[in-house]
């Protein structure tokens, strides 16, 4: 018989070998077996030889954040956050949660004030003045970043007064200073800021024109329908009153995408604590949180509670839904349009990344396929290459339009010369690069059950 000591596996106390935190992400990097699936998933990596991909952004990195002193690397800046990566790991790792968490980090380290001052504290001049130097080399870029990733508050200043937005952000040698000092590309139209918000229509129309506390939702348009398209956010109102919801419309601000995409968590922080607070007041009022946009859905339900810690997060995570998504789990669609048709339309559709993520990328084609009056063609599953902010960028444009390339060339062999999506800025890329009309699935919906029957 060996002397060997024996043990008991309930006795048995794991140490921790490494100190953890609420949101560690070591050992979701621990998962990655590198098989390298995710980096072949990249639209990015695709184009961009600089960028070495998920795997080395995710699991990598923080692979390396165990060593001392390790700084965050920049390319962490050319992931455009479309997340196709998560949906294509084959082990979860939490790889957009670690890219967001590494930019963030990335765009702390960035304050070079409070470094120089410490130099400075330090007696070492020249140390703070280098540190200055160096801070000041990406200063434009920065704060071309914070401007695009701030899109909520700039398009809050153009709706004061919409017609001179629209004109001074068009006009030609504005939009050529815009490229040449601050890096926004010229090659892209300014959307059109509307003359009258959703909000202000909502407010017109006197709110609510159904009261039904059985059936209720909490409408969050996000910026884009409420500046630019509010006849997307007018068309989820008018559908889900025809099905006798009673729709509430809390105070909101942006959903974060653009801030999550820039590394502005700070921003994006203070914008997800008024939403969290009025969208959970929503649901206590008996409410689920619906949203029209895909990336506005994806930010509330998946990246709030990876990324704050905020009481009624994953109550509010639980409780979103996309648009149609709700509709199809909690009312006969199908049959409502099966009773129904619409003046001959043929669509292109493109499922946005984010909708992939949310398992909604099919959704739209198999609801109106049966539609009497409208075909509609899936063009793919290809990122439509803007990812938001990313293909605003200057020194991105061309790969965005790169990334966009076998979108465009799918849409121009479908039937159809109208475009679908649920996405504002896959919309946008969808319209720049082949010139066709943009529609979201909700507009379908409104004129076959509310306009046209
Ligand atoms: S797909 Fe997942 S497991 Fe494979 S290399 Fe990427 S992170 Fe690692
Ligand atoms: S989020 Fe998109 S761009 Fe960023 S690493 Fe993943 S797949 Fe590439």
């Amino acid at each position: 018989m060996s002397d060997a000591p024996t043990h008991d596996a309930d006795e048995f106390e794991p140490v921790d070998v490494f100190e953890t935190t609420e949101m560690d992400l070591r050992p979701g990097a621990d998962d990655c077996y590198k098989c390298s699936t995710c980096d072949t998933s990249c639209p990015v990596a695709e184009v961009d030889d600089e960028f070495p991909g998920p795997k080395f952004q995710g699991p990598e990195q923080w692979r390396l954040k165990r060593t001392e002193g390790h700084e965050i690397d920049d390319s962490i800046t050319s992931c455009s956050n479309c997340m196709r990566c998560d949906d294509a790991c084959p082990s979860s790792v939490p790889l957009s949660q670690m890219h967001n968490t590494a930019r963030g980090e990335y765009v702390e380290n960035q304050r070079f004030g409070r470094e120089a001052l410490s130099a400075l504290a330090d007696g070492n001049l020249r140390e703070a003045l280098d540190i200055v130097r160096e801070g000041q080399d990406g200063l434009v870029e920065r704060l071309r970043n914070r401007i695009l990733a701030n899109y909520h508050t700039s398009a809050w200043l153009a709706s004061f007064m919409p017609s001179v937005a629209n004109f001074v952000m068009n006009f030609g040698p504005a939009r050529w200073a815009m490229a040449k000092t601050m890096g926004v590309t010229s090659e892209r139209e300014f959307p059109e800021f509307a003359d009258q918000t959703f909000r202000e229509w909502w407010a017109a129309r006197g709110g609510a024109q159904v009261s039904n506390p059985d059936k209720r939702i909490a409408y969050f348009h996000g910026c884009y329908s409420n500046f630019n398209t509010p006849e997307v956010g007018k068309a989820m109102v008018r559908v889900y009153e025809e099905f006798g919801y009673e729709v509430l419309v809390p105070p909101q601000k942006c959903s974060g995408t653009p801030m999550f995409a820039n590394g502005m968590l700070g921003d994006a922080r203070r914008h997800a604590e008024t939403n969290v607070k009025n969208l959970a007041a929503a649901i206590e009022n008996g409410a689920e949180i619906v949203a029209s946009c895909t990336s506005c859905s994806m930010a509330l339900g998946q990246e709030y509670p990876e990324l704050f810690d905020l009481d009624g997060i994953e109550d509010v995570a639980a409780h979103t839904y996309e648009g149609v998504e709700y509709l199809r789990l909690h009312e006969d669609l199908e049959g409502a349009l099966d009773e129904t048709s619409v003046d001959g339309s043929e669509f292109a559709y493109h499922a946005p990344c984010h909708a992939r993520n949310q398992g909604l990328d099919t959704q739209a084609v198999e609801l109106f396929s049966d539609l009497d009056g409208v075909a509609i063609e899936d063009v793919g599953d290809s990122c439509s290459g803007i990812s938001g902010t990313y293909g605003w960028k200057e020194e991105k444009y061309d790969y965005s339009m790169e990334i966009g390339e076998e979108m465009f060339e799918h849409m121009e062999h479908a039937a159809g010369e109208t475009g679908m999506t649920e996405c504002p800025t896959c919309a946008m890329q969808m319209e720049h690069g082949t010139g066709y009309e943009i529609r979201h699935p909700l507009e379908l919906l409104e004129e076959a059950l509310v306009t046209g029957s």
